[in-house]
């Protein structure tokens, strides 16, 4: 399509996403129009997160379409999860090299899979010609006073994670080592699954929340910051996937699930009161959650084995995982 005008692709583009969107009642205007008319429901707060994925840097060159498309909006809804929104629109910001229709059919096979999955509608964007870059925003709703805080962990939490952390980062890994690829773990690397519904259930009983994206350790340091506590992870706790256990040792495991980014489980805190309101949050969003830890008084992160005694990553190599900005 190169040989096309530069405005006339782009416009088709743009027709392309266009006709491919679903309806929301809320939404008066949508794609089409200077800006989005969006009709926020009363009594509730809007909660708006943006991230930017750019290839090389946030997915494996090698990466499909329909799986970018997938992630780029996953890593946001995350961000909603982690507050207890629910969410309702995006928009979409793309970078593209060439106006390539098939790459953006493609990329919006799974981007806009995600979106129905979660009723979310695709409501503006942009469309510019550069390196290959997306810039998605979510925009969700939560009752005023529900929104889970990474300044709201108290001394005495319990700390919890979902899912089995650690299989995003094995799939990087075995990417990065050419070695044998296990397709569970890509899809978890490819596909991630953001925890919309265990966040929404944990919005009445959670304190503290936040999503695992650069990894366990380095995110709840942002939580001991931010809640002016320290925080203790009991390395021999965090749930490991069949699939992960089988590819690598276990020191290697460890520290894949201690410190490996890109899983988007949620790590939150609750009062051990709350015990049994957290399993039943985590049977009605059908989301596993294991506990891990708890938040005590300080301001460290502190990774403990079993008998209690100061844990490392078993492997230097791996701290760049931890060292993620
Ligand atoms: P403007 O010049 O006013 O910014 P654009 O030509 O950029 O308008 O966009 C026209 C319409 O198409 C707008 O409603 C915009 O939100 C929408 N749009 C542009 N690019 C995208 C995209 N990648 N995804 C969704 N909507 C888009
Ligand atoms: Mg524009």
């Amino acid at each position: 399509m190169s040989d096309i005008p530069r405005g006339a692709a782009e416009f088709d583009l743009i027709d392309r996403i266009r006709a491919r969107v679903a309806a929301r009642a809320d939404v008066i205007l949508g794609i089409g129009d200077d800006a989005a008319l969006l009709q926020v429901p009363a009594g509730k707060q809007l909660v708006v997160a943006t991230d930017t994925l750019n290839t090389g840097v946030h997915f494996p060159d090698d990466t499909a379409p329909a799986d970018i498309g997938w992630k780029s909006l996953a890593v946001n809804l995350s961000d909603l999860a982690a507050m207890g929104a629910e969410p309702a629109w995006c928009t979409l910001s793309l970078s593209l090299p060439q106006a390539d229709a098939a790459w953006l059919d493609a990329f919006l096979d799974g981007f806009l899979a995600l979106a129905a999955q979660h009723d979310v509608t695709l409501v503006g964007g942009d469309t510019t010609r550069g390196p290959l870059s997306i810039c998605v925003t979510v925009h969700g709703f939560v009752e005023p006073g529900r929104a889970l805080r990474r300044d709201a962990a108290r001394v005495g939490d319990d700390v919890w994670i979902s899912g089995t952390p650690g299989d995003a980062a094995g799939a990087l890994a075995q990417w990065r080592e050419g070695a044998s690829r296990d397709a569970t773990l890509r899809v978890r690397l490819d596909r991630p699954m953001p925890r919309v519904a265990l966040g929404r259930t944990l919005a009445n009983v959670a304190h503290a929340c936040i999503d695992v994206s650069d990894g366990l350790l380095a995110d709840v340091a942002h939580v001991c910051r931010a809640s002016g506590v320290g925080i203790e992870i009991e390395v021999d706790r965090l749930p490991a996937s069949d699939a992960l256990r089988i590819a690598f040792d276990e020191p290697t495991r460890r520290a894949l699930q201690a410190t490996g980014g890109d899983d988007y489980e949620l790590c939150f805190t609750a009062s051990p009161q709350s015990r049994d309101g957290v399993e039943r949050a985590a049977r009605d969003a059908a989301t596993p959650v294991a506990r891990i830890g708890r938040v005590v008084a300080g301001g460290q992160v502190r990774a403990i084995d079993a008998d209690g005694r100061e844990w490392q990553p078993a492997r230097p190599g791996f701290e760049h995982f931890a060292q993620r900005p």
